[in-house]
């Protein structure tokens, strides 16, 4: 599947807030939002937009997106998907971005961030009960166990983020070790740390 390839740093420079979508260097005072905290563009600093309805909608729907890396379509798809659930539409929805593999590889702490994560899929370093899966939107299951391979748990990359992130994993997930986590329960909206207002994004979405 397709994915965003361009600068990831206007991304967060467009929403005015960070983003964390690459790793170390968003807690350092090299993340450019420490630097220019306005939006990317010749005109960027200078843009005063009016805050209406469709604005805010839109910019919680484009942060979500950007931040779990999902382009349009499949973002939608898993917007009507939430939306054939029962249950409240937007949780439905975080809920489904949470339960992504790579997003659960990220939140195990091996990758500094989603897209590294997602590589760490790609490229075959995961295992979902013990078999090799490498599509970064597999969604899991209650009951899943994600590993890493035997042979890349001693990749120098992953060994670093273990030492380095000291991530906790949130409560629906639960450790076995440096190297095994599994899908304990569904995660409840609590427990989603992400700053989306996710029923904008439903409202968004309704019209
Ligand atoms: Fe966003 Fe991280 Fe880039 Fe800062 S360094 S702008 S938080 S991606």
């Amino acid at each position: 599947m397709a994915r965003y390839t361009g600068p990831v740093c206007r991304l967060c420079r467009r929403e005015k807030m960070k983003l964390y979508l690459k790793g170390p260097k968003c807690d350092s005072m090299k993340c450019p939002i420490e630097r220019r905290p306005y939006p990317p563009g010749e005109h960027g600093r200078d843009r005063v937009r009016q805050g209406s309805e469709y604005q805010g909608q839109l910019r919680e729907k484009q942060k979500a997106r950007r931040i779990y890396g999902l382009l349009e379509r499949q973002f939608v798809n898993l917007y009507e998907e939430a939306n054939r659930q029962s249950g409240i539409t937007g949780e439905n929805l975080l809920k489904m971005l949470e339960l992504r593999l790579d997003n659960v590889s990220f939140r195990a702490g091996w990758g500094s961030s989603r897209s590294q994560a997602r590589q760490f899929v790609r490229h075959g370093h995961v295992l979902v009960n013990g078999k090799r899966v490498t599509i970064p939107s597999y969604r899991l299951r209650k009951g899943d166990v994600v590993s890493l391979k035997e042979k890349s748990r001693e990749l120098i990359v992953i060994r670093h983020n273990q030492d380095t992130l000291d991530r906790q994993v949130p409560p629906w997930l639960e450790a076995d070790g440096a190297a095994s986590v599994t899908v304990r329960d569904l995660p409840l909206r609590e427990h989603i740390d992400v700053p989306v207002r996710e029923q904008l994004i439903v409202e968004l979405y309704s019209k």
